[in-house]
């Protein structure tokens, strides 16, 4: 990793890493369950994303790019909500892994699935606000994420999840960024702004971020099923929203709207979101 922190040695050793239970399968790497030995003999539990051109003959050095970039991305974050970087192996074989912090309860769409009769009301609450408070922080730093959805969020604990996947984030310097290809663009999850002129901005992630939102409300019902993506768009333009979910309380209901205006400079900010639902959480416990 180039002029990242230069403070702290990110180089594992690939022999100090073992490798224990496939979690998942990416598009770029393919992440397993392990167990880190550090210098001093001590155990810790990660997730390590292997290159996924280990296991097919695919370009390696494009896609160790890729695992390294999100790696370094990664890296420059410290945040109780966003999954943490451990380090990365490069040396030896072709392809670099990266080792995580681990997520023991998975992913958050297949958890809200698994668990809609435990989760309730006030958890769901919790687990956007958290997630907010990392966009907020993100956003502090200029970062934006660009694929917010309950697919991309894990579970740390039933009391915790954490924000993940950090391979189409990108460091905004003044200019919004345009997307020069659609290839695997989440559409259902995407602003309007997004789906016509390929722009993203702080403002695009918490249009994102609303129906990441609406997932959770949702108990992992995916946005706009059976309906097919250039309908969603035509959908979109018209400014038809997606319907607001049982149970859901009116002020909640009205937060996605705001996140979802159809002119950014009306959305509110993530800052904003995560206030509004620190209070929510607030009544909602004390009442
Ligand atoms: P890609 O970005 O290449 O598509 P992902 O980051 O989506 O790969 O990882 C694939 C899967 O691995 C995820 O859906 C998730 O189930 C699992 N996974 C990834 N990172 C972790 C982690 N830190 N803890 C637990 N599970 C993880």
């Amino acid at each position: 990793l180039s002029n990242g922190d230069t403070t702290k040695n990110w180089d594992i050793d690939k022999s100090a890493i073992r490798l224990e239970q496939l979690l998942g399968d990416g598009q770029f790497g393919i992440v397993y369950r392990g167990t880190y030995t550090d210098k001093g003999g001590n155990k810790q539990l990660v997730a390590v994303k292997v290159c996924r051109a280990e296991k097919e003959s695919q370009d390696i050095s494009a896609i160790n790019k890729y695992l390294l970039d999100e790696a370094y991305t990664m890296q420059q974050f410290n945040h109780p909500h966003i999954i943490r970087l451990i380090g990365i192996c490069t040396e030896g074989t072709v392809g670099a892994w990266c080792v995580m912090e681990l997520a023991q309860y998975g992913e958050l769409r297949v958890y809200l699935i698994r668990e809609k009769a435990s989760i309730d009301l006030s958890v769901q609450i919790l687990f956007s606000h958290q997630l907010a408070s990392a966009l907020s922080y993100l956003h502090e730093r200029q970062f934006i994420h660009r694929d917010i959805a309950a697919r991309n969020c894990l579970v740390a604990t039933p009391q915790c999840v954490k924000l993940s996947d950090f391979g189409l984030s990108r460091q905004l310097e003044d200019e919004p960024i345009y997307t020069s290809s659609y290839g695997k663009l989440p559409i259902k999850w995407m602003a309007p702004e997004s789906l016509n002129f390929r722009k993203f901005t702080t403002k695009s992630d918490v249009y994102m971020f609303g129906v990441c939102v609406w997932e959770i409300l949702s108990n992992g019902i995916k946005p706009w099923q059976g309906v097919r993506n250039h309908e969603v768009i035509m959908r979109v333009e018209r400014g038809e929203l997606l319907e607001q979910p049982p149970n859901c309380p009116k002020a909640m209901y009205d937060l996605l709207r705001v996140m979802w205006m159809i002119e950014p400079k009306f959305r509110i900010s993530m800052q904003e979101v995560a206030n509004f639902l620190e209070h929510l959480l607030e009544e909602i416990d004390h009442g």
